[in-house]
């Protein structure tokens, strides 16, 4: 039996092959490889996709977080406040600015930034910075009230929650990214939209950030030879535009699959010995870009996976706020418990579009038969 990757991109590109093909020609035989066609179309495809008026491609995610803080105003002697469960790269561009991340708890059931935590430091940030963690959308009804009465302004790390919804309590749906004053995308091979290198892009309604945003990611610039500010080179490729394109149009379709097989995932792994499967959402759409369970075995059932090939990862195993690269913020063990535990108890299955019904069973079999032999 083959081994179950944790994601399989090739399976990805099989289902898209000749039209990619067909499109990254194009860009080839017309040579626009900057600022061509293919972005200006991708922008207008993604801001529709997400129900926002203005998106702007970017070179990464992280260099999407990183123009959009910048376009808010984010400097030296500012505070962002960042859940400290998630990848690195959602409080990197926070320190470029010579800002300080503030690093907050999150919410034992969900993972994503407690509102609660986050109260008690709202007075001291300049931003927020939720994260829409695993592809589940953050609370953001209660932040951004949080966040209002304070004056501060809300940016999405949206970058594994592309087209994930908020349903109000009128039933409403707001999309990830069109939330807060901007979202940001990553296009990372791997995400629920997944480019063939990096990428990225923002999401706004608001046009002044939209056109500094523009401005920032292409040298500052104002016309062809007036550079009006330091901006910095954080283009979305043509090439990876043109790519992201063709994705786009299964995207939907996609993120319905990857809830059909997490509610499978559920229905057959709940009730498994200490098992936490992710929280039945209310008056919210996850897009599952990852299935996280918890379990206080967590090291051990991640190796009876693999040595039973299963691909199983974790999501994050060091927290921002332990990580050697802030130690300089004198952060310890035990500041932010709840972010700990998801640290130490977190585990990622197999899940994307393309996994089959067998290949699911597969993963469910080694994960009970690890819980046959413990209890
Ligand atoms: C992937 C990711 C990023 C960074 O995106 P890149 O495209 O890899 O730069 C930022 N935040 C979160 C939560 C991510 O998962």
């Amino acid at each position: 039996m083959s081994k179950i990757p944790l994601v399989d991109l090739k399976a990805s590109y099989q289902r898209h092959g000749p039209a990619i093909d067909a499109a990254m020609r194009d860009v080839i035989a017309n040579t626009r490889f900057i600022q061509g066609q293919e972005v200006a179309d991708l922008e207008r495809a993604f801001a529709g996709f997400t129900g926002t008026r203005f998106a702007i491609g970017t070179g990464s995610g992280t260099a999407a977080l990183h123009l959009a803080l910048a376009a808010l105003g984010v400097g030296p002697g500012d505070e962002v406040a960042v859940p400290a469960h998630t990848f690195v790269a959602t409080a990197e561009p926070v320190s470029w600015l010579g800002a300080t991340p503030r690093f907050v708890d999150v919410d034992e059931e969900t993972g994503c930034l407690d509102p609660v935590s986050l109260k008690a430091v709202i007075d001291r940030v300049r931003v927020v910075l939720p994260v829409h963690l695993y592809g589940r959308p953050a609370d953001l009804s209660a932040i951004t009230a949080i966040a209002a009465d304070a004056g501060v302004r809300v940016l999405e790390d949206a970058a594994q929650a592309h087209g994930a919804e908020l349903v109000d309590l009128d039933g409403t749906t707001t999309r990830a990214g069109a939330y807060g004053a901007a979202g940001c995308f990553s296009f990372y091979p791997g995400k629920n939209l997944g480019a063939f290198g990096d990428a990225g892009i923002v999401t706004t309604d608001d046009a002044e950030l939209a056109d500094r945003i523009r401005m920032l990611r292409d040298h500052g610039r104002t016309t062809k030879y007036e550079h009006t500010t330091v901006g910095y080179a954080h283009r979305l490729d043509t090439l990876q535009a043109a790519v992201l394109g063709v994705k786009l149009t299964t995207l939907d379709a996609d993120n319905v699959r990857r809830r059909d097989l997490a509610a499978r995932y559920t229905d057959a792994l709940w009730g498994l010995g200490d098992l936490l499967v992710p929280s039945g959402p209310s008056g919210l759409r996850s897009v599952f870009h990852l299935y996280v369970v918890r379990t206080r075995h967590r090291d051990a059932l991640l190796r009876h996976l693999h040595a039973s090939e299963v691909g199983a990862g974790v999501h994050y195993p060091i927290p921002l706020h332990l990580q050697p690269a802030f130690a300089s913020l004198g952060y310890h063990r035990g500041d932010l418990p709840v972010t700990e535990a998801w640290a130490d108890e977190c585990l990622s299955l197999p899940l994307y579009p393309e996994l089959t019904w067998q290949q699911q069973d597969r993963v469910v079999a080694a994960v009970r038969a690890y819980f046959d032999g413990v209890s």
